[in-house]
């Protein structure tokens, strides 16, 4: 029996690529030689690699005239220091939209970068249940506006992007490919592969073209225009990650891409909404045009009967849904790959569990 895994990343994926993956492991393509042995100078893996980017630039409907894809290593996380890095170098002064734990991440590494003036526009702070608008920013002061779409702690989510006349810079990790937004107003965005896309050793780096086009002096493996000039493969890249990123890809492109992907989050998130919204033990505190379509936090308010709740779960095959250890209660990730079918169990059970208590 296989249950529903609801935890926020690593996370969940699509089982028809998990069964490719087991069915072509120990021989790749007629290699006789596994997708886990073959060289990232191969032309097989360059296969892989180049309709990797190209299917995250169609899903993201961007143009590879303007757009390069980066499949980098580091997590999300790195790239908190590698967008400052790279692109505060004009007026060595950025804005930050603080919505949560992963912006004050994000934050707190911009400010270790000397000579750098960070300032945060926006605190949703502290209890981080809404996405405040962010204040018009002047042209030409900033290097960019740094915003993280999903909360994926706090299950918080940007519905539009911010209007700015600043170049704008996402942290899409926890909602990317999950929920349409206009891409093309990115200068640059990033994603951790292990919350909607892959296992976990893969960041996607997807950057405005002229941004590349500069030199920089940065050390090679922190610098984007030199990890772009060699396809992403500086050093040894992460293979296996890119290949699952891959086949994920292809999966949702067959599912009808991003909109469908969307449209099926919200028709899950919904049914949890729903129910929450008309539950008289659970509560979920995000104000309404805030909420994430693919993190839920909720709680009985009872640490307790939290505890219960996720225990019984558990035992009912509903996996991980205990909550950050920052915010406690329970939460359920419902990325792409977390069926309709899985939804549905979960406002049962969670409908059964309070019928009970
Ligand atoms: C998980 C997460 C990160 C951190 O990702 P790592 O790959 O673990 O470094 C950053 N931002 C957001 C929004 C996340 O959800």
């Amino acid at each position: 029996m296989t249950g529903y895994n609801f935890a926020a990343g690593p996370a969940v994926l699509p089982r028809p690529v998990l069964k490719k993956v087991q069915a072509e492991l120990l021989n790749y393509h007629d290699t006789q030689m596994s997708i886990l042995e073959i060289s990232h100078r191969s032309a097989l893996f360059d296969e892989i690699y180049t309709a990797a980017k190209e299917r995250v630039l169609k899903l993201l409907k961007l143009a590879s005239d303007d757009y390069d894809v980066l499949f980098l290593q580091g997590g999300g996380t790195l790239q908190f220091a590698m967008v400052p890095l790279n692109l505060a170098v004009n007026h060595h002064r950025v804005a930050y939209a603080n919505t949560g734990h992963w912006s004050t991440r994000a934050i707190a590494e911009a400010k270790r970068i000397p000579g750098l003036q960070v300032d945060e526009v926006t605190n949703a702070g502290p209890d981080f249940t809404t996405i405040p608008e962010v204040p018009a920013l002047a042209a030409g002061k900033y290097d960019y506006l740094h915003i993280t779409t999903n909360n994926t702690i706090h299950g918080t989510a940007y519905q539009d992007l911010p209007v700015t006349d600043v170049p704008l810079v996402g942290d899409l990790s926890s909602n990317f490919l999950g929920q349409v937004y206009d891409f093309t107003k990115f200068d640059l965005l990033y994603a951790g592969a292990q919350k909607n896309l892959a296992p976990a050793g893969l960041t996607i780096v997807v950057v405005k073209r002229e941004l590349l086009n500069k030199e920089s002096n940065l050390p090679s493996m922190l610098n984007y225009p030199a990890l772009a000039k060699k396809n992403s493969t500086l050093n040894t890249p992460p293979v296996f990650q890119i290949y699952v990123a891959n086949l994920v890809l292809q999966w949702l492109d067959e599912q009808g891409g991003v909109a469908a992907a969307e449209e099926q989050n919200k028709r899950k998130s919904a049914l949890i909404y729903d129910f929450l919204d008309n539950s008289k033990l659970f509560t979920n505190k995000v104000v309404p045009d805030a909420r994430s379509l693919t993190n839920i936090p909720f709680t009985t308010g009872k640490e307790e009967l939290d505890q219960q709740f996720i225990a019984a779960a558990n035992q009912a095959g509903l996996l991980n849904l205990k909550g950050h250890r920052s915010v406690g209660g329970m939460r359920a990730s419902l990325y792409n790959a977390m069926p309709y079918a899985g939804a549905v169990a979960l406002r049962d059970f969670m409908a059964k569990f309070e019928q009970e208590h």
